[in-house]
């Protein structure tokens, strides 16, 4: 079992996230206290794969269903190849010419995300996302409002979002091992490192608990043993 972090550390960071709803747990995850949210997408899904390689090694064992099929198709990703991944800085502003539209922008960051997903629906999820990053756009030299700009400039701009910060979003290019279709299988970081991390206290707690109940020993007692200690006295208190 690979635990590179010390019990308490990991029971300590399991609390302070599920303290958080989940909109704010990732930055609840990776420490993030004043300044939340302000990081783009792709610095938090590179930290939140640093973690992961921190917590539960480099190797991301994932498994995505065949929409055609629904054949299971098992996978993996590298968390260092993730977290090497580098976005344009957050606080920049980029600008971008389509036909007569010049729009300047700034990366999308979690709060952006968090505002715009008071739009249920998708479509109007991305426009209000890529509206509130626009700081000024013109069309023909004259200023034009964000949500003014024509859908043909709003594709250019997310596709250059994404150019500028390729870990925003990170997917996979599954071809399917029973009938060769072909999708692709997006995958949420701080979900995935929230639910080991849920089920790596719980085993943890699971054990204080046995360990107190076999030997009387408190939460500091067990917590003060190494993993390996700790597993081999749980198995020991099993078979009495
Ligand atoms: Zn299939």
């Amino acid at each position: 079992m690979h635990t590179a972090i010390e019990g308490e550390t990991l029971l300590a960071l399991w609390e302070r996230a599920l303290a958080q709803p989940m909109a704010t747990r990732a930055d609840a995850l990776l420490g993030d206290g004043a300044g939340r949210g302000h990081a783009t997408l792709g610095e938090r899904n590179a930290r939140l794969a640093a973690l992961h390689a921190q917590l539960f090694g480099r190797e991301l064992d994932l498994l995505s269903h065949c929409p055609a099929c629904a054949a299971a198709a098992q996978f993996s990703g590298d968390c260092e190849v993730l977290a090497g991944t580098v976005s344009a800085e957050a606080a920049a502003t980029h600008r971008l010419a389509v036909g007569d539209h010049l729009i300047e922008f700034r990366l999308p960051v979690a709060d952006d995300v968090n505002a715009a997903s008071r739009h249920e629906d998708a479509e109007e999820f991305a426009r209000a996302l890529l509206e509130r990053c626009v700081v000024a756009c013109t069309c023909a030299g004259v200023a034009v409002l964000p949500s003014r700009l024509p859908l043909a400039a709003l594709d250019a701009l997310s596709q250059r979002m994404e150019v500028l910060d390729p870990a925003a979003s990170v997917s996979f290019a599954l071809e399917c091992p029973q009938c060769a279709s072909h999708w692709s299988a997006p995958l949420d970081l701080a979900q995935v490192v929230w639910q080991k991390l849920q089920a790596a206290a719980e085993r943890l707690l699971l054990d204080v608990d046995t360990l107190a109940r076999s030997y009387g020993w408190t939460e500091r007692d067990v917590m003060a043993l190494s993993a390996t200690r700790r597993a081999a006295y749980v198995q020991m208190a099993a078979a009495s």
